[in-house]
């Protein structure tokens, strides 16, 4: 085994616990268990400070999309980094690595989307989404067209707007959100909260929610709704197939922005460029970021089309921005990722290759005696553990089993994230076949020994 660090892990982990605060996290009890330290990334493989080899089922953050250790875009930032390594694009102002990442992204854009405001982050770009929206009805004359419907369990990003919009209870709970104007609806989440409809016609119900909080709020004063178009931290929820098209008869027939969260679902993780395309949704709005870079380095943006840009450009000053907005080297790897994603067809290989073999072994997982439901669209997935089956019971403990599979899974060598009892992947889109077929042989391998554990502890059944 080689190692790659420098110092052994508890040196790591010491400092780590003395100094560093981690996001997300109980830090006292991730202080007295220590952080696993990863040192070194390669393809669809991380490697921690103990010498494991770990297949990230993650792509790090869901961002990875064209895998760890691409040298292409350490010589484009290296490139960058030399020649201009920041300048702003506030006053009169602009630079090549921002044009030309603009233009590429007008390229891959659905139709009459030509333009794109940067962000550092798929938080910011949700915090933009929130001013541009009223600001687009205050310059229609519209100004009292402010509140933004979004949806319980939605993640948007961890900034004051980002949290707002998300309708995560544990983050509501904390600092005093959400702010005004946001007004949360029910999730197309059939099996948590389908009851005994069908997913066809649970999928309409929870649309029609959406029409049903325009009436109640006033068509006057609701700015726009935003959703992910397959919900991601939230469980990977992959609506009904009645939904989507439901949401966008209404937003039609309605005066609102459709705004779609494309932060995890755009850059090909559902095998095409972005998620409203595999749905045939019309956004207004795109808020991108994540695969938009493949997390080389931090950047987002909002992707604005002609409808909304058109009005933007009525409005004036702008007075909105960040320091990072197009940063060049930023810029610089986001555009070295799209070269990758495009030379290497990336977006249709997940729609006609990796895609389809993945989700064919994935899905046998539901014969497995603790799957409760498999889902999987593009390149994420989930299992969804329960006590008994079939029936869609939960385990008692809040997310406790959940846990313990996925701690099992990253001993087992895979990462896997678990969102309460609900297990969750999405890998990066170079995974190799052979790569699959150790995904979801270390996935079973996984689920057994949960099981195994589930079932000394009287918790089955
Ligand atoms: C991760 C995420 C965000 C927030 O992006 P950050 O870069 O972490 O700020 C927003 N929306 C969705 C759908 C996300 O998954």
């Amino acid at each position: 085994m080689t190692l790659h660090n420098k110092y052994p892990t508890a040196h790591y982990r010491a400092l780590d616990a003395a100094h560093h605060i981690h996001p997300f996290s109980d830090t006292r009890s991730l202080n007295a268990q220590g952080a696993r330290v990863i040192v070194r990334g390669e393809g669809s493989f991380i490697y921690d400070s103990d010498g494991n080899k770990i297949l990230d089922g993650m792509a790090g953050l869901w961002c990875c999309n064209i895998g760890h250790g691409r040298h292409e875009i350490a010589e484009a930032v290296n490139k960058q980094m030399l020649e201009l390594e920041y300048y702003n694009t506030f006053f009169k102002t602009t630079h090549p690595p921002a044009v030309e990442l603009a233009a590429a992204l007008a390229e891959v854009s659905p139709e009459g989307f030509n333009r794109v405001f940067f962000t550092g982050s798929g938080s910011e770009a949700n915090d933009t989404i929130l001013r541009m929206a009223r600001t687009y009805w205050a310059t229609l004359g519209k100004p009292d067209k402010k509140v933004i419907i979004a949806r319980k369990n939605a993640y948007h990003g961890s900034t004051v707007a980002g949290a707002s919009l998300g309708g995560m209870k544990p983050m509501h709970e904390q600092g005093g959100l959400p702010i005004p104007g946001v007004h949360h609806i029910a999730q197309p989440y059939w099996f948590g909260e389908g009851g005994d409809m069908s997913p066809a016609d649970f999928g309409l119900w929870a649309a029609r929610e959406l029409e049903k909080a325009i009436d109640e709020i006033g068509e006057d004063k609701v700015a726009a709704f935003i959703a992910e178009p397959i919900q991601g931290a939230g469980g990977v929820i992959i609506p009904p197939e009645t939904y989507w098209p439901e949401i966008s008869r209404i937003c039609k027939s309605r005066e609102i922005l459709l705004i779609t969260d494309e932060v995890i679902c755009g850059f090909g993780r559902l095998g095409s460029w972005f998620g409203c395309q595999h749905f045939g949704v019309e956004p207004d709005l795109m808020p991108i970021a994540k695969g938009l870079s493949s997390g080389y380095l931090p950047i987002g943006g909002v992707l604005v089309s002609d409808k909304v840009a058109h009005v933007i450009e009525e409005t004036g000053d702008f007075n909105h921005g960040f320091t990072y907005s197009a940063h060049p080297v930023c810029a610089a790897a986001a555009l070295a990722n799209l070269k990758i994603i495009k030379e290497e067809k990336l977006v249709e290989r997940v729609r006609d290759d990796i895609g389809p073999y993945l989700k064919a072994r994935w899905m046998q997982l539901a014969d497995h005696p603790l799957i409760g439901e498999v889902r999987m669209t593009g390149l994420v997935g989930a299992l969804e553990l329960v006590p008994a089956k079939p029936s869609h019971r939960r385990f008692e403990g809040d997310g406790k089993v959940g846990m313990m599979c996925r701690d099992h899974s990253f001993k087992n060598g895979l990462v896997m994230r678990a969102v309460g009892d609900t297990m969750i992947i999405s890998p990066p889109l170079v995974l190799s076949h052979e790569e699959a077929d150790l995904l979801v042989a270390t996935a079973a391998k996984t689920l057994d020994m949960t099981l195994a554990d589930l079932k000394a502890e009287g918790l089955m059944g």
